[in-house]
């Protein structure tokens, strides 16, 4: 008789929990996973892929604007967020139907039901049933942060906002991060009257200041309006049905008021006093560099540890634990050059240092700059400019960092981030030929 019921068991399905799972699974491990709600988590059921179908459906509105200037005559033209909302629905339920498969083919016991740990080496689930393992993972991830004032609860999450019966003609996000420009930006296009209010004068914190500067005046220009040093005091429900935000000394009416300030660890409730580890001050569970808690047989990974909330970081995590834990190759996730984009309409992409960071780390710093106009956008009715910003090492000439606004920014970020990461230098990237005529062929004309 083993031991215990299982070597692992994974308390989350989503992008941290499902990869550890499987990898263990083929290591050889006996693996059981509980998840809440739906397999796949928030990445694949309310996060970054329902996300961006929307950016994809919302940049129909541009391409078919501009289509008439190529000669293209578009008639009855209309948007029906229904159809658009149940076609994302079905995408995710194909997609977490591949995710249940995959732990299933990896022979992972699935339980549907949330799970709390009981003890260094026990899970217990919500009907009562308990189990015992040899490691624990927990991989539960993030939930927004919702406000604690008069009407909150009239507000939505990103969440709910996949999910709403009506279009939303009038639309206040309260947020000034990236799921909040994101939502603003898919809303706009779509044909929503968009406010967008944040509590400083600062959008997109660590990101490239000229960068956001530049995605903040595109979207202004395209409609989004922005409200500066403003925190969200109040909401009511009017007569008519329609919201009432009360925002400094503002009032604005909304059909929905999109709340996006944050997301916090899902740690609440989850029994890890039983097993004696502390949370840190944000709620997050402290973990060593291969994801170690304080108690040797539970670890975690992804969001609840609150390192970098991102999906391929919690991949990562996930993957490597399993390793560690399971194939006989400890190692940890590095958090060197990850790239990121904001799917706002330009998008934005980055890794590496902003100019500001690299400034407090080495002591010669050059800018190189292209402020470009793409060339899809010259037969724009507007005149939106790109903006590509790569940080260089005067002493060394490396690059530190690139940051890019502009179309496909993100799609092109992802290759020269592999560069940036094997240390190349803005020598390596000038002695590159052009590829013409491209966007992407800024990066190796900067002076
Ligand atoms: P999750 O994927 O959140 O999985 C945790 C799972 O645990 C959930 O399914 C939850 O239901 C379950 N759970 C929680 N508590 C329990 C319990 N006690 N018992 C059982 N199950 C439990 N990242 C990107 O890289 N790119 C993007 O473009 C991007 N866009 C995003 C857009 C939005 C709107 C949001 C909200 C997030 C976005 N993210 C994006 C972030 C990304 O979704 C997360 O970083 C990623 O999902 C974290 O993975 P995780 O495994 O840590 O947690």
């Amino acid at each position: 008789m083993p031991e215990y019921d299982f070597d692992l068991f994974t308390i989350g399905a989503g992008s941290g929990g499902v990869r550890a799972s499987r990898i263990a699974a083929s290591h050889g491990a006996r693996v059981a996973v509980a998840e809440e709600f739906r397999i796949g988590g928030t990445c694949v059921i309310r996060g970054c892929v329902p996300k961006k179908m929307l950016v994809y459906a919302s940049m129909f509105a541009e391409e078919l604007g501009h289509a008439g200037r190529f000669g293209w005559t578009v008639e009855g033209l209309s948007f029906d967020w229904p159809k658009l909302r149940d076609f994302v629905a079905a995408d995710v339920d194909r997609l977490e139907g591949l995710y249940g498969n995959t732990l299933a083919s990896n022979n992972v016991a699935s339980f549907k039901s949330r799970a709390t740990v009981a003890g260094p080496n026990m899970v217990r689930l919500a009907d009562g049933q308990e189990f015992t393992a040899r490691h624990i993972l927990i991989a539960v991830g993030a939930r927004p942060v919702m406000p604690s004032i008069a009407g909150g609860d009239l507000c939505i999450s990103s969440n709910e906002i996949f999910g709403l019966s009506e279009f939303p003609q009038k639309l206040v996000v309260v947020g000034g991060g990236y799921i909040a420009l994101e939502f603003a930006g898919i809303f706009n296009a779509l044909g929503a009257d968009v406010t967008v209010v944040n509590r400083s004068d600062v959008l997109l914190r660590g990101y490239d200041r000229p960068c956001v500067e530049r995605v903040q005046a595109i979207m202004a220009a395209r409609g989004v309006r922005f409200v500066m040093d403003a925190h969200l005091r109040q909401v009511e429900r009017r007569a008519d049905g329609q919201l009432q935000a009360n925002v400094g000394s503002q009032v604005i009416t909304a059909d929905q008021v999109l709340v996006a300030t944050g997301r916090t660890p899902n740690t609440a409730g989850l029994g890890l006093d039983s097993a004696g580890i502390a949370l840190g001050s944000r709620g997050e569970i402290p973990v060593d560099a291969l994801g170690a808690t304080s108690c040797p047989s539970i670890h975690a990974v992804g969001d609840v540890t609150d390192r970098v909330q991102l999906t391929p970081v919690a991949i990562r995590e996930g993957h490597a634990l399993a390793d560690t834990l399971f194939g006989g190759n400890p190692r940890s996730t590095s958090y060197d050059h990850i790239p990121s984009a904001v799917f706002t309409q330009p998008p934005l992409a980055a890794v590496g240092l902003t100019e500001d960071q690299a400034r407090k780390e080495h002591a010669r710093v050059k800018v190189y700059s292209s402020d470009f106009r793409p060339m899809k956008n010259l037969y724009a009715p507007h005149a939106e400019r790109g903006l590509y910003r790569m940080i260089v090492d005067e002493d060394t000439d490396k690059v530190l960092g690139l940051h890019m606004v502009g179309p496909d920014s993100a799609e092109i970020l992802q290759a020269a981030a592999i560069a940036i990461r094997a240390g190349l230098t803005k020598a390596d990237f000038d002695a590159t030929v052009a590829l013409h005529p491209s966007m992407a062929e800024e990066l190796v004309l900067m002076r």
